[in-house]
């Protein structure tokens, strides 16, 4: 089945979005404590793809030698994971575009890797500041990237986002089951 991998820095709220995506209250903990997530979660969803929990980057606290392992276990599912249609990388609407994540989208496009963005706890900032950050971050990876990549706006807590992430997946599989 195709998989679609969601991935972020730690805290992101990476967790609370699975849930509400897969609209499981328990499976993927939410935490405050980071490296909880340390191994691959697959979850299935409609029978049809599989969404991919990915362990979060950019821990403060872990040793470099930990780090190494991680990315390198990050890299190599990237890499050689045949069923892997796409990749969501989530970032935190509230904050400026962070080096660690800019750096990772790099490597994604420098490998090919189809990605989309999905911005997170929305309901965290007034409507304008949100359209305002959302702008200036697309605004930076057009610094680099000649086609922007499509982006999500979501908010856990708020129920936000959920139907166009499913859309977007649902329309993919759809192509690749007509190839
Ligand atoms: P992870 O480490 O990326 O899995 O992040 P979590 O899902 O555990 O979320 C980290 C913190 O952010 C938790 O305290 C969540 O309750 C909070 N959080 C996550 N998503 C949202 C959201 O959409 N809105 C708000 N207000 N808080 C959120």
């Amino acid at each position: 089945l195709p998989e679609y991998a969601f991935i972020g820095r730690s805290n992101v709220g990476k967790s609370s979005l699975i849930n509400m995506i897969t609209k499981r209250k328990s499976l993927a903990k939410t935490s405050g404590r980071p490296g909880k997530t340390q191994l691959i979660n697959h979850f299935l969803i409609n029978d049809d793809w599989h969404l991919v929990d990915l362990p979060g980057y950019g821990y403060a606290r872990v040793s470099k030698k930990e780090k190494k392992t991680f990315q390198k276990f990050i890299t190599d599912y990237f890499k050689f994971r045949k069923q892997l249609v796409a990749a969501f990388v989530l970032v935190d609407s509230r904050h400026e575009p962070q080096k660690i994540d800019l750096e990772f989208i790099q490597w994604l496009g420098e490998n090919m890797i189809p990605f989309a963005i999905i911005f997170t706890k929305a309901d965290k900032l007034k409507p304008n500041a949100l359209e305002r950050n959302v702008e200036d971050y697309l605004k930076k990876l057009s610094e680099t990237w000649s086609s922007l990549p499509p982006h999500f706006i979501t908010s856990s807590s708020k129920e936000l986002g959920r139907d166009e992430v499913l859309q977007y997946i649902d329309d993919i599989n759809n192509n690749l089951e007509t190839e």
